[in-house]
């Protein structure tokens, strides 16, 4: 179902140039088709396009930029199947997995539609001081001109989504580099805006190597560079971005805490932790790592989370009833289990898996990791989830806290005052109470503090940030 070879796309349009990059089969390892590499011209081509469509792209009415946005939605519904299937092979992700991604993909650019016509601004009475008597404000949001994209593997179509259709709903050209190890649904992803009537160069889909890069972060024509990625690349690429606004979405070890009294039923707890640790194989930025349970429950929660991490079916992605994939790559797999067992020479006990096969590492749950070991410290981004008890709510918030990340938390509790108290005290972007961190629609408000990053998306907020207010003073004489 692949084709043997994808273009990228310059200015809308597709290029093939001799060069280009494999794609591997993330189940088999076998390379299965190539995408077309840019070179620094084409990044160069990429940007001075941008640039000049950033008043076309300014200039264009909100019921066009809300009809490209909607011939997407349209035409992702008709390739649905057809993108699931690319995100299988590439990402590795279990078929229902894929068809999640796509259907949120769907609603993210649905959003960006309804967004897209919603601009307004603020009327503001400026009489603040006997000097601005008469003086009326007025302020309207204006696009921040050329914005460049960078996205992950992880997610390759609804992470590109949620920089791509709010730059669409802003009014901004956008340039975006996808990850080079999932780019063929970005690239079928461009086909489909190149069906659109963006104007002339408002949009390119390239991948250049990391040698040819640079300009995609330091070019001073760009006005904004939204990053999702990790937390070390990510930082250095803030630390060259010069005068840009720049928006990072980083990675992180996610918490969940099981209070005394959880306000669910430990089954239902451990269908959801169990989701949000193994789906996607753990490698989501809000995956649950940490879970830290109560002692009153921590044995009855533990046998159910490793009954349910050994239902797991874990295989080729391209079959039905797959439910656990591979990692993205055999290196990735092998980082972790090294992980594992370093924290086991350290006195951690696996409960279950820690075995690997080629990329496949086994759902692992385990308990008693050193909060220094790289397993808890670091982000695992890989299906293993530790357990750790407690018996003071205010050590749980502590422990949580621990750490240089803090993207979401998860809190199960039926205390009010409780979750209240987690809202205000946990260093992250977000607290689901009721459920697991890994709890995410795509148009709430989403990001991390500490290392996981800066900013948010949630396409409002993404709009917000690609837009900035124009202010008009009216004095009335
Ligand atoms: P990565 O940082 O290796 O790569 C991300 C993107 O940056 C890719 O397109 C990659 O090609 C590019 N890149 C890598 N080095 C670069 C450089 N020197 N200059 C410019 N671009 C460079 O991340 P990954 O392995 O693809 O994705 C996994 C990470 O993403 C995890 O840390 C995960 O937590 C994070 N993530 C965060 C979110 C979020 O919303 N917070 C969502 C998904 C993934």
């Amino acid at each position: 179902m692949l084709a043997e070879r994808y273009p990228y796309y310059l200015a809308n349009r597709p290029r093939r140039p001799n060069a280009d990059l494999p794609v591997v089969d993330k189940y088999s390892g076998e390379v299965v088709t190539r995408v077309a590499l840019a070179d620094a011209a084409a990044v160069e081509e990429a940007i001075a396009s941008a640039v000049r469509a950033a008043e076309p792209m300014r200039k264009l009415p909100a019921h066009a930029r809300q009809s490209v946005l909607e011939h997407c939605v349209r035409r992702f519904q008709e390739r649905a199947e057809e993108l699931a299937q690319v995100l299988c092979i590439e990402a590795g992700k279990p078929l229902r997995d894929a068809r999640g991604e796509v259907t949120r993909l769907i609603e993210t650019f649905k959003a960006a539609a309804e967004e897209a016509v919603r601009g307004g601004g603020e009327v503001m009475d400026l009489e603040v001081s006997p000097r601005a008597e008469g003086y009326r404000g007025f302020t309207r949001r204006v696009p921040v001109g050329p914005v460049s994209l960078i996205t992950p593997f992880n997610f390759p179509l609804n992470l590109v989504a949620h920089k791509v259709a709010p730059a669409i709903a802003a009014g901004c050209p956008f340039i975006l580099k996808p990850s080079d190890r999932t780019p063929v649904s970005a690239m079928l992803l461009a086909e489909v805006l190149a069906e659109t009537a963006l104007p002339e160069g408002a949009f390119s889909v390239i991948t250049p190597s990391l040698a040819d890069i640079g300009p995609l972060i330091e070019d001073e024509r760009l006005k904004l560079l939204s990053f999702t990625g990790s937390e070390k690349v990510g930082w250095d690429l803030k630390a060259r971005a010069g005068r840009k606004k720049v928006v990072l979405e980083l990675g992180g070890n996610a918490a969940c805490v099981v209070d005394r009294e959880p306000g669910a039923s430990l089954d239902v707890i451990a269908d959801r932790v169990a989701h949000g640790a193994f789906f996607q194989s753990g490698q989501s930025c809000i995956s649950v790592q940490r879970v830290l349970v109560h002692a009153s429950h921590y044995e009855a929660l533990k046998e159910r989370l490793v009954t349910r991490a050994q239902a797991l079916l874990a295989g080729n992605p391209r079959d039905e009833a797959t439910t656990l994939g591979p990692m993205i790559d055999e290196p990735a797999a092998r980082r972790l289990e090294g992980w594992i067992q370093s924290a086991v020479a350290k006195g951690a006990r696996v409960l279950t898996g820690g075995g690997r096969k080629g990329a496949l590492l086994e759902a692992t749950v385990v308990e008693g990791v050193p909060a220094d070991e790289p397993l808890c410290a670091e982000e695992a981004f890989g299906p293993v989830v530790l357990l750790q008890s407690f018996t003071s709510f205010t050590e749980a918030l502590r422990t949580v806290n621990e750490g240089r990340y803090g993207l979401q938390a998860g809190l199960f509790t039926n205390d009010l005052s409780r979750a209240m108290r987690a809202w205000d005290e946990l260093e992250v972007g977000g607290v689901v109470v009721g459920d697991v961190p890994s709890f995410r629609v795509d148009t709430m408000p989403y990001g991390g503090v500490k290392g996981s990053g800066l900013g948010r998306e949630g396409v409002k907020y993404a709009i917000e940030d690609m837009t900035e207010p124009r202010l008009l003073v009216l004095r009335q004489r």
